[in-house]
């Protein structure tokens, strides 16, 4: 599954990496103001190169002159001179191109986030949380060290590199050409490296997201892995991700270090064949001893900022590699919001018409020719076999998902036409999977748009779930952390926690998906009062797996395979004797329930 696709990412035709570049370059406009200082500062840092050349030449034509007195003290002075300036340049251009560099990632991480929460849920579905997790941390990582150690390095040593080459094709010209002419070699062997590179480092990335995955899901599911004994099967995979990984790490060392070592020795054979030029007396005749050794000093200084250059392409290219995937994931479509309709006061009226519905992954129709009415403040019971699409029709009246064909319609008109958060907001809802956030009580009750809500209508809506008596009894009572996704609570505390959440919500729509599965038939029963209490004047839609529970339900649907095949009050479905009277007797003659 990994590898299909790495491959896929890896074969689908890839924007080139300057327009990746330039794109990456617009988040620098923000911060110019730094990015000048920095730019500033690797002036002043490469100026003091050639600088240094002319300092030396300066000290050779001193010395072979025999006139050393006047520049005892001076020659000395200069030398500090040029060290505190390009001290001075190294801070201004390293910490200004860091704070350009971070301010960066900071304007991509938090893009990147508030275009997650905007994604359909059907991406969700799609993808991995460890890639996911990957993209926002790794990827970015990955950004700020091309930004920064890039950026450094041609501006530093590129800046270097040009004046290095000034001051010898000011000092001799025609020796400077000969020297240049192993230039371009120099740079066919650098874009063959930096193509392989970025190739390399896109597998790295997707290995990277191997390693995550494995390692969230082992954490996640811990206790799955211990008693089922899968520790062997999640070693074994994990330590396949990260050979996959490992191998590609190494590869990529591979070449780099390959790398350095030829532009290395293209850069000797370079030396040798300009010395030897050098030597000759045509070409030299007129420089000075100094001139001469400064000439040579300024060849020999090119070397390291050559180097760099060459070796900056790695990480150029990893940048160009993690901007891809981070530009992508910014690219991606969000929810579709086109409806303009807003209001916050729904009567409730829900209408099924018709209405079928696909994953986008599934190939056949998860629901069929749904039609269906609920008027304001009554309630809908789906009962029926699980996978059946229960949860499913549930999930489409807050719009997670686009239906296929037919329609979904809530006080006569098409959910479509409901601004998303506006239609949202007159939803509450309370599923199977209790989500609670590394919080306190208080804040979980009092979640999202119930901020600002009051501590008597948090514990007034605690109360109604029948969770205030476990929350006095707490140390911290509301301020109680309860730990990630709620952890250091029961199942059936947590339960309690969300409907609480949903009674204090107040909105017109109501959907229970088993929201009383965790609870023992006490407290359901208890809480079951409570519901009843909630869904009086609301229109809810619940799913419950214990038909004791919706009995009184105004409308009963049973839904198999996709389809209603039965609906109706519990009395006239008794009577049906059919798919509902089956199930009932079932449950009835299960000792548990
Ligand atoms: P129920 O709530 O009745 O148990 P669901 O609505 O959860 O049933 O599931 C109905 C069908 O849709 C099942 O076949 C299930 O495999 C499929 N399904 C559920 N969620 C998804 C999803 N996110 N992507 C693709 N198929 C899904």
């Amino acid at each position: 599954m990994q590898g299909d696709i790495a491959k896929v990412e890896e074969t689908t035709t890839k924007p080139s990496g300057m327009k990746i570049y330039f794109r990456l370059l617009r988040y620098v406009g923000s911060s110019w103001v730094y990015l000048l200082l920095s730019i500033i500062g690797y002036l002043l840092y490469a100026a003091m190169e050639p600088a240094l050349a002319a300092l030396l030449k300066h000290i050779v034509d001193v010395v072979s002159e025999g006139q050393i007195t006047d520049s005892r003290t001076l020659i000395p002075l200069a030398i500090l001179a040029i060290f505190i300036v390009r001290g001075i340049g190294t801070f201004l251009g390293g910490y200004f191109m860091a704070k350009v560099a971070n301010k960066v990632v900071f304007d991509l991480r938090t893009s990147m986030f508030d275009k997650l929460v905007l994604l359909p849920s059907s991406y969700f579905n799609s993808i991995p949380t460890g890639r996911l997790l990957a993209k926002l941390t790794y990827d970015t990582e990955q950004v700020i060290g091309s930004i920064t150690q890039a950026a450094r390095v041609l501006l530093r040593e590129g800046l270097t590199v040009i004046g290095l080459l000034g001051y010898m094709l000011y000092m001799n010209w025609r020796l400077s050409i000969l020297f240049l002419l192993v230039v371009p070699i120099i740079g066919l062997v650098v874009s063959y490296a930096s193509k392989r590179f970025r190739k390399l480092s896109t597998r790295i990335q997707n290995a990277m997201g191997g390693v995550t995955d494995v390692a969230s899901e082992a954490i996640k599911g811990q206790e799955v892995v211990k008693i089922f004994g899968g520790t062997e099967y999640e070693i074994e995979r994990f330590r396949l991700a990260a050979e996959e990984n490992q191998r590609s790490q190494l590869k990529m060392e591979k070449t780099k270090f390959l790398n350095v070592p030829i532009v290395q020795f293209l850069l000797a054979i370079s030396m040798s064949i300009l010395i030897w030029f050098a030597l000759s007396p045509t070409i030299s005749a007129h420089m000075t001893s100094g001139d001469f050794i400064a000439f040579l000093t300024a060849a020999g200084m090119l070397g390291k900022p050559i180097r760099q250059l060459t070796d900056v392409n790695s990480t150029l290219q990893k940048g160009i590699a993690a901007s891809y995937s981070i530009f992508e994931f910014l690219d991606m479509k969000e929810e579709e919001n086109t409806g303009s309709v807003k209001t916050n006061h729904l009567k409730g009226d829900i209408e099924l018409r018709n209405m079928s519905f696909k994953y986008p992954e599934s190939e056949s129709l998860t629901l069929k020719n749904i039609s269906l009415k609920l008027p304001a403040g009554k309630t809908l019971a789906l009962v029926g076999r699980s996978g059946g699409g229960k949860s499913t029709m549930a999930n489409l009246i807050p719009r997670f998902y686009n239906i296929e064909s037919g329609e979904i319609r809530i006080d006569d008109l098409q959910i479509e036409n409901y601004e998303l958060a506006s239609l949202r907001s007159n939803i509450a809802l309370v599923n199977q999977q209790v989500v609670l956030f590394n919080g306190t009580i208080r804040e979980n009750i009092a979640y999202g748009y119930l901020r600002e809500s009051t501590d008597e209508e948090v514990i007034a809506a605690a109360k109604a779930a029948n969770a205030w008596d476990f929350i006095q009894d707490l140390d911290d009572g509301l301020n109680t952390m309860v730990g990630e996704n709620g952890v250091l609570l029961s199942g059936g505390q947590r339960q309690r926690i969300a409907i609480a959440r949903a009674i204090l919500k107040n909105a017109p729509i109501l959907i229970l998906d088993e929201a009383t599965s965790a609870l023992d038939t006490e407290s359901e029963r208890a809480i079951q009062t409570a519901l009843d209490g909630l869904m009086q004047n609301r229109t809810t839609i619940a799913i419950a797996h214990r038909l004791s529970t919706i009995e009184n339900a105004d409308i009963i649907a049973v839904v198999d395979k996709g389809e209603i095949i039965e609906q109706g009050s519990h009395s006239e479905l008794l009577a049906k004797n059919g798919a509902y009277a089956q199930l009932h007797s079932q449950q009835f003659s299960e000792p548990t329930d």
